[in-house]
């Protein structure tokens, strides 16, 4: 794999997410105590950001928050991990996005979300920061964010040769002038069912969904694959990339480190067979620890994976 910088550039969400674990979750009309408090930054954007940014590349990141504490909070956050915060608009029509997630011991949740200043990312207001499609190697969208806003970053992105990624999260149905835009689709088993109505239950299933896609006008799909990897497919052929044994305590955030990791594997000039390892190697670490962002690996910690399988 070349060595430049990897230049990542996410458009995408911010939020704050409030999770309460409570002992079981409250049946309708219920109230249930004894909860435990956890605030933290993310977001799907800003979760892949930070993963990019964790892997070792340069990252610039455009998303909308509201002018509140919240807002600070991402922006700080976003300092702290060596992300520049100009990107980060702050809008007094809406108050940043906020997840409320209830989880019970089991691991059993249930979110709420209030899209908030997410949805006042319209592309006149992204569009401020096109210059840095200029800088970036790679753009990587989910959508979390306007969809209009996301078809003009994958559009601008691609007029100015960046390689364009869309994390199709989470679940809809997307327009085909959407995607006959998108050099890759990286969608999870539910998206790529919700996309081409193919029920997706491993690799044969997933290959099948992948030429839907490729039909309707995306170049490459990767079909993420929980335990059982990844699967890539660009109309000429399929690979299978198997995930990493690992034991796995907590999936959240795994998404989320496959596309960081891809998005960086593929702005350090490297082939897709290449990055494609990468993405399942922080995908799985992050399925070691809890949390999401918190479980979020670097990349010393997935060169040190990798190089103890090869033992
Ligand atoms: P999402 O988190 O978006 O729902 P997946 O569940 O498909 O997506 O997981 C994304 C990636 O995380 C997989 O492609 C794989 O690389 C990795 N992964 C998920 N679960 C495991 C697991 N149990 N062991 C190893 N890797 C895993």
């Amino acid at each position: 794999m070349r060595t430049a910088v990897p230049r990542v550039l996410v458009i995408g969400s911010a939020h704050v997410e409030v999770t309460l674990g409570v002992p079981r979750l409250p049946l309708g009309g219920e109230t249930v105590s004894g909860a435990t408090l956890s605030v933290a930054c993310g977001g799907r954007g800003v979760n892949q950001a930070v993963a990019a940014r964790r892997l070792g590349a340069e990252v610039r990141f455009v998303g909308s928050a509201g002018i509140d504490r919240h807002g600070d909070q991402i922006a700080d956050m976003l300092h702290a991990e060596g992300i520049p915060t100009e990107g980060l608009i702050h809008t007094e029509d809406a108050p940043t996005g906020l997840a409320v997630t209830m989880v019970d011991s089991a691991g059993l949740k249930q979110t709420a979300i209030s899209s908030g200043a997410n949805t006042r990312l319209v592309p006149g207001l992204a569009r401020r920061h096109d210059s840095l499609m200029s800088w970036a190697r790679v753009l990587l969208c989910q959508i979390e964010i306007p969809i209009p806003t996301v078809q003009w970053a994958i559009a601008t992105g691609r007029e100015h040769g960046v390689l364009t990624i869309l994390d199709p999260t989470p679940a809809q149905w997307l327009p085909d002038a959407l995607l006959s835009l998108v050099d890759c689709i990286t969608p999870n088993a539910d998206e790529a069912e919700t996309l081409t109505g193919v029920a997706v239950d491993g690799p044969g299933a997933a290959t099948v969904a992948a030429q839907h896609l490729l039909a309707r006008g995306v170049k490459r799909v990767i079909v993420t694959l929980g335990e059982q990897g990844a699967l890539f497919c660009d109309g000429k052929s399929a690979l299978h990339f198997p995930a990493f044994p690992v034991q796995a305590v907590d999936r959240t955030g795994a998404g989320n480190a496959f596309n960081g990791g891809l998005a960086v594997g593929l702005a350090a000039g490297g082939t897709w067979e290449q990055a494609l390892p990468l993405a399942n190697a922080a995908a799985a670490l992050t399925c070691t620890k809890r949390g999401g962002l918190a479980s979020s690996p670097r990349r010393a910690e997935v060169e040190a994976f990798l190089r103890s399988l090869k033992r």
